[in-house]
């Protein structure tokens, strides 16, 4: 573990967004709340943030992306993928949304091999930060992802006038060549132990039982449709929940045709199990037509499903979804408690 002067660090962000080519983006205010977003200076970063309106995976995969443009020829189209990305430098990325980015990296990268994802993800550098605060709707210490020890390119711990760094990759290492670091101490890092220990009680919200009894929960609640019922009749089918998610992957292609009609580009966009047309297929059949089903799914994809394909529990614990769903129905670490209530009535 290495520890920088505060100042330093901040020299640090100020030298990277100058000379840099990849953007340099933070964690910063946004009128009542905080956001990732172009960091102008070092003196944006809100280190001390709870909870991001969204998460840093727009810079992984983006709300909507070219993955390729045509042109007709003569007598063929031509067709080029879209430019290798420069990449983000992302500063202030808590434990919870870069235990999401290690989920979309598996899915991605190491099974569906997608190329825009990875080259994204290969040139951006992720800097995490210990939390300090927690979102009053956050249990991520409950889906053990309050701290993280892999994922990150560094991750620093907030000690006062300085902050310990813990380096996770040969490229986090060569960040750190330009700044003065040196050695932590044995009570520096004890220090930092001790600040990842109390946080482990920090948290409002609890999950009533380990995350690893929701497969087998969720499978024996599928056919509760009351349940399912009863939550759905206030839900607006906004997908907003779908969007704010860190975990979210699904997404749409269109194929967008020029006006001229010789030339055009595939688009890929974030969509939403939420939404009423998600499950639609061809002949307007709708698989999950009924506001309860898509709900459900959505509940049964984040605890059941995703597991049994990738091995994760796709809720890292965030609590963006509580906090922006207008109708109360989205929190997970409620539906699972309620539901595990249920069985043990
Ligand atoms: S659960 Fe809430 S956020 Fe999600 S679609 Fe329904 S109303 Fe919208
Ligand atoms: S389901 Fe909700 S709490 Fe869980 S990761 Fe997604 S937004 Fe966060």
């Amino acid at each position: 573990m290495k520890v920088i002067d505060r100042s330093d660090f901040t020299a640090l962000i100020e030298e990277l967004i100058a000379s840099d080519p990849r953007e340099v983006v933070g964690v910063q205010e946004s009128g009542e709340q905080y956001v990732f977003d172009r960091l102008e200076s070092a003196e944006q970063l809100a280190l001390e943030h709870d909870l991001t309106a969204l998460s840093p995976k727009k810079y992984v995969m983006p709300q909507r992306e070219t993955l390729l443009t045509y042109e007709q020829t003569d007598d063929d189209y031509e067709m080029r993928a879209e430019a290798d990305p420069t990449g983000h430098i992302v500063v202030g990325v808590h434990p919870y949304d870069l235990a999401a980015i290690n989920q979309l990296d598996k899915i991605f990268i190491d099974t569906l091999q997608d190329e825009p994802y990875r080259r994204k993800r290969e040139h951006s550098v992720l800097i995490g930060v210990t939390m300090q605060d927690v979102a009053d709707t956050c249990f991520a210490a409950s889906m053990g992802t309050a701290t993280i020890d892999s994922g990150y390119d560094l991750m620093v711990t907030d000690l006062g006038d300085r902050f310990a760094v813990d380096i996770g990759t040969f490229e986090g290492d060569q960040l750190l060549e330009s700044v003065p670091t040196r050695n932590a101490s044995a009570e520096e890092v004890e220090r930092v132990a001790e600040i990842k220990a109390d946080l482990e009680d920090a948290f409002d919200r609890e999950l009533a039982f380990p995350p690893a009894a929701l497969p087998t929960l969720l499978e024996a609640s599928y056919d509760d449709m009351d349940f399912w019922e009863d939550y759905a009749e206030q839900c607006l089918s906004c997908g907003t929940c779908n969007v704010v998610c860190p975990t979210c992957f699904c997404f749409s292609v269109d194929m967008i045709r020029d006006l001229e009609g010789d030339s055009g580009r595939q688009e890929r966009r974030w969509d939403g199990c939420l939404l009423e047309d998600f499950a639609t297929v061809a002949q307007g059949e709708n698989f999950r037509e009924e506001v309860a089903q898509r709900h459900r799914h959505r509940f049964m994809r984040k605890g059941w499903y995703i597991y049994e394909r990738y091995g994760d529990i796709a809720c890292v614990g965030c609590g963006r979804c509580t906090r922006h769903c207008v109708a109360g129905v989205a929190d997970p670490c409620e539906v699972y408690n309620e539901l595990r209530e249920g069985q043990h009535a």
